[in-house]
């Protein structure tokens, strides 16, 4: 869209304290977005309300600012976005896109263990079933005090981003979760981030290589709902030194750790050089030099 700069975005889940992995991938994020004239979005990810807190949400944001991490227009909570999310499945029910599905965790894995399944992909046990058989289930279900699950009717098994690091990359898509069921339904973080990063105007998203398995089904809702697939980053992860994926278990890696005996400049210092630049005094003299090519691929290190 001629004139419309497009926004970028982190959006950090807000669980606990902003660890070393998490900074560098904000400030990636911070740093694609801005050096490619784009706005930056920020969006607290609180959709799981058992295990997000406005307390951890608020260190978050203010860690990310200590930083000169800054970011466009408010904040977007996901926990106020529930009526749009209810919107956009709507709008898929409307096309027959939705169906209910009563199995227990049980069942789904007994039967993702079947010889042509996909590990960890929903069989679709519940797909076919006829009108009485749901209004069994479903009667069950409620004897219990539960709802079913909603279920998206995928007509794709695969489908294919294209991403800075990776290149083309194929991944499952299978009838992923739109709203969990349960005692009291949930909304499915799928459903969820497609129709938040349009409602920010995001058409960038850099997110830790993780999340990479989760693009296809995210672009291929997106689709369904209209909506453009944004560029996909998907940056390299920040390891212990055991190589797994670092966690606040593995010493003093959150930022408020860090401060005890760095400054937060010293620590963006830190962070650039770990990107290949050199050392920095603040994040906006690293944007001035801030350049993608020189950015290795390879998962880095802590230490
Ligand atoms: N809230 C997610 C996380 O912290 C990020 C999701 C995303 O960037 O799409 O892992």
């Amino acid at each position: 869209m001629v004139g419309m700069p497009g926004a970028g975005r982190y959006a950090p889940s807000p669980s606990g304290d902003l660890h070393y992995g998490n900074l560098r991938t904000a400030l990636l994020a911070w740093l694609w977005a801005r050096s490619t004239g784009r706005d930056f979005r920020m969006r607290v990810d609180d959709i799981d309300t058992q295990r997000s807190s406005a307390i951890s949400a608020e260190r978050q944001l203010a860690d990310l600012a200590a930083l000169g991490i800054d970011w466009d227009g408010d904040v977007l909570f996901q926990h106020d976005r529930f009526d749009a999310y209810a919107n956009a499945l709507d709008h898929l029910e409307q096309r027959g896109l939705v169906y209910e599905c009563y199995c227990s965790r049980r069942e789904i894995q007994e039967a993702s263990r079947a010889p042509h399944a996909v590990p960890g992909s929903y069989p679709g046990n519940c797909r076919l079933l006829d009108d009485a058989t749901r209004a069994q289930r479903r009667a069950d279900l409620a004897a219990v005090g539960r709802v079913p699950a909603l279920r998206l009717r995928a007509d794709v098994t695969q489908w294919t981003v294209h991403d800075f690091f990776a290149g083309d990359y194929t991944g499952d898509v299978d009838d992923m979760v739109l709203r969990r069921g349960g005692q009291a339904p949930d909304w499915a973080y799928n459903l969820a981030v497609v129709g938040d990063d349009a409602f920010q105007g995001v058409d960038q998203v850099v997110r830790g290589r993780d999340l990479l398995s989760s693009a296809p089904r995210q672009s291929y809702l997106a689709g369904l709902l209209g909506i453009e697939a944004p560029d996909y980053v998907h940056v390299p992860l920040v390891l212990s030194p055991t190589g797994r994926r670092l966690a606040k278990r593995d010493g003093a890696v959150t930022l408020r750790e860090m401060l005890h005996d760095a400054t937060p400049g010293e620590v963006v210092s830190r962070l650039a050089v770990s990107l290949g630049f050199g050392p920095v005094s603040a994040a906006a003299e690293l944007l001035e030099v801030f350049d993608p090519a020189v950015l290795s691929g390879e998962d880095y290190v802590w230490g």
